[in-house]
């Protein structure tokens, strides 16, 4: 197998507030420290940049900072979920409010194009809605596929990517499923937008990620993903391999299946731990899933499956996953 590229969200490695921790959990820290804190880690050569930058770094200082560490863009995403866009990017009722948005979004395309990025990423959190009876569905779906397509055909030299999430902040986020998300693709009619598969949003959204992933593939949308872990019930962006082993697992495998080649991107917020050893722990564990890909014995699991064992295959799955563990 390939050697594997390690990438991370730059939020990784910034500090956070929520609703208790008002005062956050930490001193703010700049695009450019945070990109510095990024090349610690030593392996990731990648990262997804938020925009705007935070205040007072210019795209230069962030162009140097990454020649410095030899750190590349994969790509940009642009905040389209503050204050000004509660109600949403592309559904937001206000025209005014939708049209701030996607100004800020062709400015993070620019952004992509300037830094040689792989693609926007677009993560409208605050795309959905609350209550019950709160919307009209048909007019949300219009304003949400119509704006995306609106956006990604401005700018046909680029690729976009939409990242689907279940709920927070809404209880009911637009871009929701993968499923979902295809079909909003498919409506849009354009060729420039695919999925960012966030394997902890899959795996929140009741999804089997593994699944999601060659669901995905088979449409030929899978152009990005994000790993992290939670137990299921909230979007914690745990540490990769803290609790979903065995699944996270199965997501690989069929990744690599598939020959699917990407950026490992890590997606985790360590509001309590250091951001640098969260990311050398995760990493240090993606390599032993990466050793245990080719450990795994793919002509006992392929029997298995073909009579669907599910025995059979978590024998052969137990095998290569705790021999790889071992060898750490
Ligand atoms: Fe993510
Ligand atoms: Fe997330």
């Amino acid at each position: 197998m390939t050697e594997i590229e390690f990438g991370a969200g730059l939020w990784n490695f910034a500090t956070y507030l929520d609703r208790y921790a008002t005062d956050g959990y930490g001193e703010p820290r700049s695009t450019l420290a945070q990109i510095d804190l990024a090349a610690r880690v030593g392996d990731i050569r990648w990262v997804d940049l938020n925009f705007p930058f935070t205040d007072g770094v210019t795209l230069d200082d962030v162009k140097a900072k990454l020649a410095e560490t030899g750190i590349k863009a994969i790509g940009i995403t642009p905040d389209i979920y503050l204050r000004e866009h509660m109600k949403g990017a592309f559904t937001n009722p206000d025209p005014a409010k939708r049209a701030s948005a996607m100004t800020r979004m062709n400015d993070a395309a620019n952004v992509v194009r300037e830094l040689g990025a792989k693609y926007v990423k677009i993560w409208p959190g605050q795309d959905g809605f609350d209550y019950p009876f709160q919307v009209d569905y048909k007019e949300l779906n219009r304003l949400a596929v119509e704006g995306m397509r609106e956006l990604a055909s401005g700018h046909p030299d680029l690729k976009f990517v939409i990242e689907y999430k279940p709920r927070e902040p809404r209880t009911h986020m637009y871009w929701g499923s993968a499923a979902k998300t295809i079909l909003g693709i498919q409506q849009m009619g354009v060729d420039n937008v695919g999925v960012l598969l966030d394997f902890g949003h899959a795996l929140f959204g009741g999804e089997a990620p593994a699944e999601s992933a060659q669901l995905l593939i088979d449409h030929g949308l899978l152009w990005g993903m994000d790993v992290n872990d939670n137990y299921r019930g909230w979007d914690d962006d745990m540490m990769v391999g803290s609790i979903h082993m065995v699944e996270i697992f199965e997501y690989f495998h069929v990744l690599k299946k598939n020959g699917w080649e990407g950026v490992w991107n890590l997606d985790q917020f360590p509001f309590r731990e250091d951001a640098v050893e969260n990311a050398r722990l995760s990493i240090r564990f993606l390599k032993a899933v990466h050793r245990a890909l080719d450990l795994l014995d793919e002509d006992a699991l392929a029997a298995a499956q073909a009579k669907q064992d599910a025995l059979g295959a978590q024998k052969v799955v137990q095998e290569a996953l705790l021999q790889s563990m071992a060898g750490q």
